[in-house]
């Protein structure tokens, strides 16, 4: 029988488990045991899934790892705290361009990551991994999903923005999940960067299921430890490079979307503006970016074991 099971909230090491059903669903298995053996009975077969395009976010356990999952990369032992690194867009999805050289942002994206990672490695408190390491192409719930499978205790999508019509833009933005955007520029990021669903083809909505109340709880949990990251992540790193006035904005973005990983994404600078694109490409603009979200993301897991502590 399909039951919602024991739902770990990875982050905060408490567990969810929804008493009322699972007590339910034991007391029918035992029911139908008894009829089983009484009448020779067999319990209904669970009807195949609806296949309508929505996204179900299962309550279970994602499937463990398999030999093609992304490659975890540093930290000593398999309990410190792991960091999925969403290099935005990738293959047939481009991204932005820069005007000045031309590199679309998939390819500036992949570099920062790749060199927030090597960052992370070096240091070795926390273990990481790259939803992708070349130039593939990934819709946005199998970015998340990623971080679903491998266990993430923190999933940080890197980005770069373009303000084609305002080369005077720059500095760096960090967005997390609302499903009311903070403002219309949010709105329209929201419908840019989703935009990369559409490419892989799916039609999306959210699923009103049972488990719904669960999803919740644990989504709003996630969106508060995604808010006090993205203020940390600010307080750590504008010493390195600059954020924007407004710097942690709300979107409805489809990649942030797991309910049990804290999410954020990350707008490093602007491609369409001449100082931003020229310090987010350089050898030592991303050394500095990953150095300030090394802060963060150490201070970040600092943080969250003194929580932990003290409950
Ligand atoms: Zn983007």
């Amino acid at each position: 029988m399909n039951r919602p099971a024991r739902y770990r909230n990875a982050h905060s090491n408490y567990l969810l488990d929804p008493d009322g059903v699972v007590a339910a669903d034991r007391h029918m298995d035992f029911l139908w045991a008894l009829l089983a053996s009484l009448f020779g009975l067999s319990p209904p077969d669970t009807p195949p899934p609806a296949d309508n395009g929505s996204i179900t976010i299962s309550l279970d356990q994602p499937e463990t790892p398999g030999p093609n999952s992304p490659r975890i990369m540093g930290g000593r032992g398999a309990n410190r705290p792991l960091v999925v690194l969403d290099a935005g867009h990738g293959g047939k999805d481009p991204g932005a361009r820069s005007p000045f050289s031309g590199r679309p942002e998939k390819d500036v994206t992949l570099a920062i990551a790749r060199a927030i990672r090597d960052e992370l490695v070096a240091s070795g408190r926390v273990r990481v991994a790259l939803t992708r390491d070349d130039d593939r192409f990934l819709v946005l719930r199998d970015r998340y999903g990623i971080a679903r499978q491998l266990g993430a205790d923190l999933f940080i999508s890197v980005h770069a923005d373009a303000a084609p019509h305002n080369d005077g833009a720059r500095g760096a933005t960090i967005y997390t999940l609302s499903e009311v955007a903070s403002d219309r520029e949010a709105a329209l990021l929201a419908v840019q960067e989703n935009a990369s669903d559409k490419i892989g083809g799916a039609a999306l909505s959210e699923d009103a299921g049972v488990n719904r109340i669960l999803i919740d709880l644990a989504q709003r949990e996630s969106m508060n430890i995604s808010a006090d990251f993205a203020s940390l992540l600010r307080r750590e790193a504008s010493a390195f490079f600059p954020f924007r006035p407004e710097y942690h904005r709300f979107a409805s973005l489809i990649v942030l979307k797991a309910p049990d990983v804290p999410s954020i994404l990350f707008e490093t600078g602007y491609l369409t503006n001449a100082v931003d694109a020229a310090y987010i490409q350089s050898d030592e603009g991303r050394k500095q970016i990953a150095l300030g979200m090394r802060r963060a993301i150490e201070a970040h897991f600092a943080r969250r074991l003194i929580n932990v502590a003290r409950r």
